[in-house]
């Protein structure tokens, strides 16, 4: 029997290409998707933060074409960054025209000096920064920005997700940024889709729709290896031949029995931030035009905040907007939510996107433990033997969490995929 553990668009997936062999998946919580759910309160559609498709892969796109026909809606991205009380239209580097021009000049002049080589070659992100992009927009945004989703030095994180992740322009994009000549959109997530209707949500849902054998409310409390069982938080357990896991890695080691010293040790090099996310209902229609918006100074204390009801008009009730407000924090050091919550309204306000007089009439707020994989000269050394001894034990990870990796939706798709063709 091959066992699944987690519902989430890895596991899910993995059940899928399981044509014909004979599975149960097992979930913790009362409904599939993992990551990938969406909450509805009072009329308001709420993802666990702003989740947009970016379909790269001949394969997925005909996949999801099949999950939910004509139920996927195609978008131009619409996103900007805050600074100094304007809008700056995002990726930054490629609309340097529209900052003062003094810091457009310390940008420009910044990149062309890194261009021509005046930097050191990179071997940390702080580093690659400067190398890629120069020191003037390092400055103003890519350091600020970073700092702030991260909480770690940027010199500790490595660059293996960088390439794919950060546009990097080419030196006549920027001069065309600078000037104000208009550029084609570049970035992976230039254009997306997202579901007319339902939230991210309808894609889990589609998926399970074709799968059997889903268990949920099953919390996994140990896997046993040496009688390679499974034991539930609710004292059932199952028999597996093969498991295939897509809970995130450290949790999956700790409820490995009996788990080896040497794996035990590397635990705690698996490092991650977390996100607070603030999902507010608005009485006041189109409190922006943007998608989602970026916000590097530290007055604000989120990173980023989405506009859900701009992805579709079903996300909201009419009249009303959605806010998606994201904080990030080390686990180690949780904030204080009523907090944050205060400091974020005020700042709403303060860089006008909530009036004082606006009405909040929905708020929901999610603690999402495992958002973003820190990568760094620890992972890169530690985690091949953690997955080669997961294998050594029938143990097969996938997911973004599982991996332990910045994988988008669509690469747990194909992780889950992939897992199929690769199990002996
Ligand atoms: C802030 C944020 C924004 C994102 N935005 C995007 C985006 O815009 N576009 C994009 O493509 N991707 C985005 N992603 C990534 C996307 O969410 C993931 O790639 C995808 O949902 C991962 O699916 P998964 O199945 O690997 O993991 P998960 O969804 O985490 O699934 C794991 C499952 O295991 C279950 N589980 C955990 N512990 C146990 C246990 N002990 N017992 C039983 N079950 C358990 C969980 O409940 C969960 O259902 C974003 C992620 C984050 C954090």
């Amino acid at each position: 029997m091959i066992v699944i553990l987690g519902a989430g668009l890895a596991g899910l997936s993995a059940a899928l290409h399981l044509k014909g062999k004979e599975y149960q998946i097992f979930e913790r919580e009362d409904e599939v998707g993992g990551l990938c759910r969406s909450v509805t309160q009072d009329g308001f559609t709420f993802d666990y933060t702003g989740h947009l498709l970016n379909l790269l892969h001949p394969y997925t796109q005909e996949l999801l074409k099949e999950l939910l026909p004509d139920l996927l809606v195609s978008h131009q991205r619409r996103s900007a960054i805050y600074l100094g009380g304007k809008y700056i239209p995002y990726p930054f580097q490629a609309n340097l025209w529209a900052l003062p021009k003094e810091i457009t000049k310390e940008c420009l002049f910044g990149y062309i000096q890194a261009y021509c080589g005046e930097a050191n070659a990179a071997d940390d992100f702080l580093g690659w920064i400067y190398q890629v992009f120069g020191s003037g927009i390092a400055k103003h945004f890519m350091i600020p920005y970073n700092k702030k989703l991260w909480g770690v030095p940027l010199q500790d994180i490595s660059l293996e997700w960088v390439e794919k992740f950060i546009p990097r322009p080419t030196l006549e994009e920027v001069i065309n940024g600078a000037l104000g000549i208009k550029l084609k959109g570049f970035g992976y997530n230039q254009e997306f889709f997202y579901p007319l209707r339902g939230g991210i949500k309808i894609l889990p849902q589609a998926l399970a729709s074709r799968v059997g054998d889903i268990h949920l409310d099953k919390e996994v409390e140990s896997i046993d290896t040496r009688k390679s069982v499974v034991v539930f938080k609710d004292g059932g357990e199952v028999a597996y031949s093969t498991l295939i896991s897509s809970l995130p890695l450290d949790e999956l080691l700790h409820h490995i029995v009996p788990l080896p010293g040497e794996i035990n040790d590397l635990i705690g090099y698996l490092r991650y931030v977390s996100v607070l996310n603030i999902n507010l209902g608005v009485k006041r229609d189109r409190l922006s035009d943007y998608h989602w918006i970026y916000y590097p100074e530290a007055p604000y204390p989120f990173y980023r905040v989405g506009i859900p009801s701009n992805l579709s008009h079903y996300m909201a009730p009419e009249g009303t907007s959605s806010l998606s407000v994201e904080i990030s924090y080390l686990h180690s050091t949780p904030p204080s939510v009523e907090q944050v919550r205060e400091e974020t309204l005020s700042a709403l306000i303060s860089c006008g996107i909530l009036r004082d007089d606006d009405e909040i009439v929905a708020e929901k707020i999610l603690m999402i433990k495992h958002a973003y994989v820190i990568y760094d000269p620890f992972r890169r050394q530690h985690l091949p033997h953690i997955l080669q001894f997961l294998r050594s034990q029938h143990i097969y990870p996938i997911g973004r969490y599982g991996l332990w990796g910045y994988a988008t939706m669509e690469d747990a798709i194909m992780q889950g995929r992939d897992i199929v063709e690769d199990l002996p």
